[in-house]
């Protein structure tokens, strides 16, 4: 009999790792989940914990990575991602983009396992183009408040591709776009844990700036299904996954007061530096080289998205 196939989740307690975690086991894998707890959780793999098919080794990725045994798939998602997150923890974020990404892409080397790196949006910092395509380099401050994040992640891709092009590494980077849903933790400070949070408790919804700025947010469900066909694809170079509806967040907090039946007005709070003022991804490549594209849309998204932090609050 054949041995199940082994994949090592980094940050596989996080929010996207979490929900990849559990869809592997579905599809019956073998999961490693690797987290060192700075943002992720374990509540949110509480439920895997007594499967004999899933294991969970907590570690900081950024030193020595240590696995018995095969491994098949890597899945790097450790760092912090929300703009609080990585604004507290910016050397950690810097670390884990670097030295966490060569040592994951050092396991894939010894184990000879294809690797999959989670890459951003962000890496196209406040865009002068709009929607973002693949082959946009970006307008990144490297040394405003974000570097950390954006800088690490772009070294990250840049050094995913080294592998592939001096090791022959069979690579996978996945540039991820504004992701919502279950298990996103309630304090991490991003607009729709915010503002869903001040809704449910009727407190004014904060927006920053004039709220004129946009993004394109798309449901985890979606996500987690274009991050699986990524995997399982031949498609060694960046590809951008996220859902083109651009919003502006003047619209989602409408939308989200709307939808949460609240009587919360709303404020304005002074715009954070170097905030993106547009983000929409272009997802022909997706489309092409996965055959995926979004299904879920944002009112059906926040509509259970609602539900859920209703149901933990
Ligand atoms: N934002 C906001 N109110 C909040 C939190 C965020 O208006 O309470 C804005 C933020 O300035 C940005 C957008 O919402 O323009 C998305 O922010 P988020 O932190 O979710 O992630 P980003 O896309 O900036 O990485």
């Amino acid at each position: 009999m054949s041995r199940k196939k082994r994949v090592l989740i980094t940050g596989g307690a996080g929010f996207l790792g979490s929900h990849l975690c559990a869809r592997l086991m579905k599809e019956g894998y073998q999961v490693i989940c690797m987290d060192n707890l700075i943002t992720g959780e374990k509540a949110n793999i509480a439920h895997l914990l007594k499967n004999p098919n899933f294991q969970f080794i907590r570690h900081d990725v950024s030193k020595y990575i240590d696995v018995d045994g095969p491994v098949d798939y890597i899945l790097h998602f450790a760092s912090p991602a929300s703009p609080i997150d990585y604004q507290l923890y910016p050397i950690q974020t810097l670390k884990v983009g670097s030295l966490g990404t060569h040592n994951s892409l050092g396991v894939a080397r010894a184990k000879k396992a294809k690797f999959l790196l989670a890459s951003t949006s962000e890496i196209y910092g406040d865009p002068l183009v709009n929607p973002q395509k693949e082959d946009y380099w970006g307008n990144v401050n490297c040394i405003g408040p974000r570097g950390v994040y954006d800088e690490a992640k772009r070294f990250a891709e840049a050094l995913t591709l080294a592998y592939h092009r001096t090791h022959k590494i069979d690579t996978r980077i996945a540039r991820i776009f504004n992701t919502y849903g279950e298990k996103m933790r309630k304090d991490d400070g991003r607009a729709i844990p915010n503002l869903i949070t001040q809704a449910l408790k009727n407190k004014p919804l904060t927006v920053y700036g004039n709220g004129k700025q946009t993004r394109s947010f798309c449901y985890i469900d979606d996500m987690v299904e274009g991050i699986y066909r990524l995997m399982l694809s031949g498609v060694n170079e960046p590809v951008n996954l996220g859902n083109p509806s651009e919003k502006t967040i003047l619209q989602l907090a409408k939308k989200i007061i709307k939808l949460s039946k609240s009587r919360s007005k709303i404020i304005h709070r002074p715009l954070p530096v170097d905030d993106p003022k547009v983000r929409c991804p272009d997802i022909k490549k997706a489309k092409k080289e996965l055959g995926w594209s979004p299904k879920i849309s944002l009112e059906q998204g926040l509509k259970s998205t609602i539900e859920w932090f209703k149901s933990t609050s």
